[in-house]
């Protein structure tokens, strides 16, 4: 029998599976879209031949055609590229002081992101001190200063005369006298990336302890930002990068070739010029972003639920078929289990939302487990004759198949009545079962 239900599900699964034609089509599409996107060129290449690899020969899930199913793996395996997760900015225990140094070329939005980040800082409890150590222009240091204000939060500044290295030392003296632990390093950019520049960041490196410098990179540069993230990560080496001006029309293929290219994680974008627009950055929202196709990605997880709700369908199916024994009771309570169990398997149902509830045996994932255990040696405990005509279960065999389960009769008769009832529920299902035909004709 399992064997027979495996089968089913199978081929719920398989409506085919992706041949290399299917895969070469679609991955055209993918390539230009994200060759739009301003995903780099080498990394849209290396992109399209790993998806290719893993496609090919794939199951075509239920309710897409070969094309989205290819879009799906496409649109996981960038989210899988930019790491699966939301990253945070990794502090100091306890009250040790966090030394976070921006970097990145003039104009990329440092500065307005360092005022960000002391927001989400404080929020979070912390006491921020904001350090100028642009030293090159005047309206640099101002500018920090009136974000600092903006965020109730301190800045540390020295005027134009003296090395940011040195600037950043004695901030740090400031910020132990005045208690506090999360000190940011607003420095310099260029308009190109250039050896002073480096130089520069490089000797703050050598002067205090920076625990995470992190390079800030305008979206709307496109390629360039690549260029600049890896040029940044090998001089001076990089822990995170903040991506600016999302806010903006690019889709931001950059965010998906910096990680590519430095191997590092995307902290936050920047959403905006208000010093609350910085927002976490999320690999799935970027993906989605990046790859342009909206309206198929929304099919995609429509489909998903569609492939449950035709699991479901497939139980109860099962389950109201005359001859449901307790083999087959067993197996669907399986499969139930890993659904969600009954109430919810019920609830995917049309229709039937409403009917799960109370009167349902209902496994609860807690005590489930052991509970299909028991399950399992009662219904192994009876001779097959037993397990094929429920309607046999007579007291002297119920007694023998506790003995044989190690259970007390009571949770004999206890299961043999959930089994009654279910059997009763799923002979009244075809009648409630009439709406759904039309069920399928979404896509
Ligand atoms: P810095 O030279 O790297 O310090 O860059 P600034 O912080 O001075 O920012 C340069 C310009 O970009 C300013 O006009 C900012 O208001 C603007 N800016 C920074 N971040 C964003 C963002 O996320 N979205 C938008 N639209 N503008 C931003
Ligand atoms: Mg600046």
């Amino acid at each position: 029998l399992s064997a027979k239900l495996q089968n089913v599900f199978k081929n719920l699964r398989s409506k085919g599976r992706l041949t290399e034609d299917d895969v070469k089509a679609a991955l055209r599409e993918v390539k230009m879209a994200l060759l739009e996107a301003d995903v780099n060129f080498k990394v849209v290449k290396g992109f399209v031949k790993d998806v290719q690899e893993r496609a090919v020969g794939q199951d075509v899930m239920n309710g897409l055609n070969p094309g989205q199913m290819v879009i799906k793996i496409v649109n996981e395996e960038l989210v899988r590229l930019m790491g699966s997760d939301t990253t945070e900015i990794e502090l100091q225990p306890g009250s040790a002081i966090t030394v976070i140094m921006m970097a990145g070329l003039q104009g990329a939005g440092k500065t307005t992101t360092t005022a960000k980040l002391a927001g989400k800082f404080k929020l979070k409890g912390k006491k921020p001190l904001l350090v100028a150590c642009d030293v090159y222009r005047p309206a640099a240091i101002k500018q920090l200063q009136i974000n600092g204000e903006k965020q109730g939060v301190e800045v540390f500044s020295m005027g134009e005369n003296h090395k940011p290295a040195n600037i950043a030392r004695a901030a740090m003296e400031h910020a132990q006298k005045n208690g506090n632990n999360v000190v940011i390093l607003d420095t310099a950019g260029r308009l190109h990336i250039d050896e002073d520049m480096m130089a520069e960041l490089q000797e703050i490196k050598e002067t205090v302890t920076v625990h995470q410098t992190i390079l800030v990179v305008d979206a709307m540069t496109g390629q360039d930002a690549v260029n600049v993230a890896s040029s940044f990560n090998e001089k001076i080496g990089i822990d995170g990068v903040i991506v600016t001006k999302l806010d903006g029309d690019t889709r931001g293929g950059a965010a998906l070739s910096i990680k590519a290219v430095t191997g590092r994680p995307i902290l936050y974008v920047g959403m905006g010029e208000k010093l609350s627009d910085l927002e976490q950055f999320y690999p799935d929202r970027m993906a989605s972003r990046i790859l342009g196709m909206g309206d198929v990605l929304t099919l995609i997880e429509k489909a998903g639920v569609e492939m449950d709700e035709e699991k479901a369908r497939q139980m109860t199916e099962k389950m109201k078929k005359a001859g449901f024994d307790f083999e087959d009771y067993l197996e669907s309570m399986k499969q139930m289990e890993n659904m969600g169990g009954l109430s919810s398997v019920m609830g995917m149902m049309p229709g039937l939302g409403g009917m799960g509830g109370g009167k349902m045996p209902e496994i609860d994932s807690e005590a489930g487990e052991k509970q299909m255990a028991r399950m399992e040696a009662m219904i192994h405990s009876m001779t097959v004759e037993e397990r094929q005509n429920p309607d046999k279960l007579n007291p002297s065999r119920k007694h023998r198949i506790a003995k044989g389960a190690g259970v007390d009769i009571s949770e004999v008769n206890r299961m043999v009545k959930q089994f009654n009832e279910s059997r009763k529920m799923m002979k009244k299902l075809p009648g409630m079962m009439g709406g759904m035909g039309g069920k399928k004709g979404r896509f």
